[in-house]
C-alpha cells in the first residue's frame, strides 16, 4: 500500500541522486511517524506517502516530493528542524517548515483548521512549492475526510477547501487538482444541494450524451476527410466539477438548460495552426451560438489555460461545447504550474536558499502581488482594491480583529462572517463592530473591513437574519436555529 516504487514509477526519468533523496524521505518519514495513527485508525504514514505521492502525480520535482513526504515529521512526529536540515539540506528545510507554520494558527484559544491566508501567501511567495505541498496535503486529507470522527469539523474542513484550495489550486491552473478538491470536499459540505446537482445531472447526462455521439462520430469523419493529423477526441468529458455546475446553477436559479458546457466534447491537435483549422471546420458544418467562441489561445486566461473554445447547435434540438487545443496545452491545462516544472529540467536549480523569489514566468505575478498586499497590509485600503481584481473575483477579504482573514463571497454581512467563524459566534449575535464603528446587522461587508463580533449568550438568529446572509452556510444555521425556538415554544 506504500512501496516507494510506487512514487518512483510517477517521475519523470528521475536521476539516481533524485531516487536516493526519495528513498531516505520515504525512509525517515516512515521511522519517524513510526506507530502514529491518524483519527480513521490507519498508520499516519500512510498520509506522509498520499502527500509525496500526489506530489509526484503532479510532476513535481524531487525536492518538492522528499518535503512531501516529511511535511509532518515536525509538526506531528516530533522531529527538530535542525535534524532535517542536518539529513535532507536548507532548501527541503524550507518546504516543510513553510508547511508546518501554516498549520499553527491559533484564533481566540482555539485551534483553527483554517490557516491565515496571508501566512500562506507570505510563504507561497517566496517558495510557490510551498503551497503545492499544501494542496498535495490537503488532497489527501479531503479524500480520506470520512474517516475524520467529528462532523462539525468535516463540514469546516470541506468549506474551507471550497471557499481557499480549490481557489488557489484554480490560480496555479492545476485544474485537475481543483476539481478533485472540490469533487471531494462539497458533499461534505453541501450535502442536500449536492444531492441536487447530482439528480439533476442524472437527467441531463443522458440527453448530452446522444448528442456528443452523434457530433463526434461527424466530426471525426470530417477531420479525417480535411486530413488533420493526430487528432485525438475525447468524448463526454466533463468539463465542471459539481460544485462549479453547482455555482453556475445557482447564477440560473437551479435551471440546467442554461448550463451549455457541462459536458464537452475535446479536439487534441499537433500544432497550434491546426486548432484553428479545426475551429473553421466545424464552423462550416454546424451552427456556432453567438457569444460563446472564445480564443484562449490568443487572450489565455489568467492561470494560464489556453483552448480555443466554441459551442454549436447540433441541428436537432442539442447544444454541445467543443474545446481544441495542442497536447501540450492539454498537459498544461491539467496539471497547470507543475506542467512547466516537469517541462523545463532546472527549473528550480535557480533557487539558492531562502529569501529569493521563484518567478519563471508571468503566470506567478499575482503571487508577487500577493507579497506585495502583505507588505503593504498596514498602510492603506488600495491594495485589496488591486488584489480583489486580480485574483479571487466575487470574493471579499474581512479581517478579524487579530488580523487573521476570513474569505467570503461578495454582499456577505457581518451574519455571514459571524458564522464562518463558528456556529456558536453566529447563532448568539448581539451586534458587529465595521473598522470600529457600530454598524447594522445588514451591512455588506467590504475588502479590508476589520469586523469585531459581539455575542450575548440570550442573544438568538431571528428569521430577518435570513434576508442578511448571503452565505448558505449561514442560511443553514439560522433555519436550524428558527425551527429549534420553534419547537421549543
Ligand atoms: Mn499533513
Amino acid at each position: 500500500m506504500t512501496d516507494i516504487k510506487e512514487i518512483i514509477e510517477l517521475m519523470n526519468s528521475p536521476k539516481e541522486k533524485d531516487t536516493e533523496l526519495i528513498i531516505k524521505a520515504y525512509e525517515f518519514a516512515k521511522n519517524a511517524h513510526n506507530g502514529q495513527k491518524r483519527m480513521s485508525g490507519d498508520p499516519y504514514f500512510i498520509h506522509a506517502f498520499a502527500t509525496g505521492k500526489n506530489l509526484a502525480t503532479f510532476g513535481m520535482d524531487a525536492h518538492t516530493i522528499a518535503a512531501g513526504l516529511l511535511h509532518d515529521t515536525i509538526e506531528d512526529a516530533n522531529i527538530s528542524s535542525e535534524m532535517i536540515q542536518k539529513e535532507f539540506g536548507k532548501e527541503i528545510l524550507f518546504l516543510v517548515e513553510g508547511v508546518t507554520k501554516l498549520g499553527k494558527l491559533k484564533y481566540r484559544g482555539v485551534e483553527r483548521h483554517s490557516e491565515s491566508l496571508r501566512k500562506l501567501f507570505v510563504a507561497t511567495a517566496e517558495d510557490v512549492r510551498v503551497l503545492i505541498i499544501k494542496l498535495a496535503d490537503r488532497l489527501h486529507n479531503i479524500q480520506t475526510l470520512d474517516g475524520h470522527p467529528r462532523a462539525d469539523k468535516r463540514e469546516r474542513i470541506a468549506i474551507e477547501t471550497l471557499e481557499i484550495y480549490a481557489p488557489l489550486a484554480n490560480r496555479l491552473g492545476m485544474w485537475k487538482l481543483k476539481s478533485e478538491l472540490e469533487n471531494n470536499a462539497f458533499p461534505y459540505a453541501y450535502p442536500d444541494e449536492y444531492k441536487k446537482v447530482k439528480n439533476l445531472l442524472k437527467q441531463r447526462n443522458k440527453v448530452d450524451k446522444k448528442y456528443l455521439e452523434k457530433v463526434y462520430r461527424s466530426l471525426q469523419k470530417e477531420l479525417g476527410k480535411q486530413g488533420i493529423q493526430g487528432h485525438v477526441i475525447q468524448t463526454g468529458h466533463r468539463v465542471k466539477s459539481f460544485y462549479s455546475l453547482y455555482k453556475k446553477l445557482l447564477k440560473h436559479d437551479m435551471d440546467i438548460e442554461q448550463v451549455y458546457d457541462i459536458i464537452a466534447l475535446r479536439v487534441v491537435v499537433q500544432r497550434i495552426e491546426d486548432c484553428y483549422r479545426v475551429l473553421g471546420i466545424i464552423h462550416s458544418v454546424w451552427t456556432p451560438l453567438p457569444g460563446r467562441i472564445k480564443d484562449y489561445i490568443a487572450t489565455p486566461k489568467p492561470n494560464g489555460y489556453k483552448s480555443l473554445h466554441t459551442t454549436i447547435f447540433t441541428g436537432d434540438g442539442g447544444v454541445v461545447e467543443i474545446q481544441i487545443r495542442t497536447e501540450e496545452m492539454h498537459k498544461e491545462a491539467e496539471y497547470g504550474i507543475a506542467s512547466h516544472i516537469s517541462y523545463k529540467e532546472g527549473f528550480f536549480d535557480k533557487i539558492k536558499g531562502r529569501g529569493k523569489k521563484v518567478t519563471p514566468n508571468k503566470k506567478l505575478n499575482w503571487i508577487n502581488q500577493l507579497n506585495d498586499w502583505q507588505k503593504n497590509v498596514s498602510e492603506s485600503g488600495e491594495y485589496l482594491e488591486n488584489l480583489k481584481m486580480d485574483f479571487f473575483k466575487d470574493r471579499v477579504f474581512v479581517f478579524t480583529p487579530e488580523g487573521d482573514v476570513m474569505d467570503l463571497p461578495e454582499e456577505s454581512s457581518p451574519i455571514d462572517f459571524a458564522y464562518a467563524i463558528h456556529s456558536d459566534i453566529g447563532d448568539h449575535v448581539s451586534g458587529a463592530d465595521v473598522n470600529g464603528k457600530f454598524i447594522s446587522l445588514n451591512t455588506k461587508l467590504k475588502n479590508g473591513d476589520i469586523v469585531e463580533i459581539k455575542t450575548k449568550k440570550g442573544n438568538h438568529p431571528s428569521s430577518k437574519w435570513l434576508e442578511y446572509a448571503k452565505t448558505t452556510l449561514a442560511k443553514r444555521h439560522i433555519k436550524n436555529a428558527l425551527q429549534k425556538i420553534a419547537d421549543n415554544k
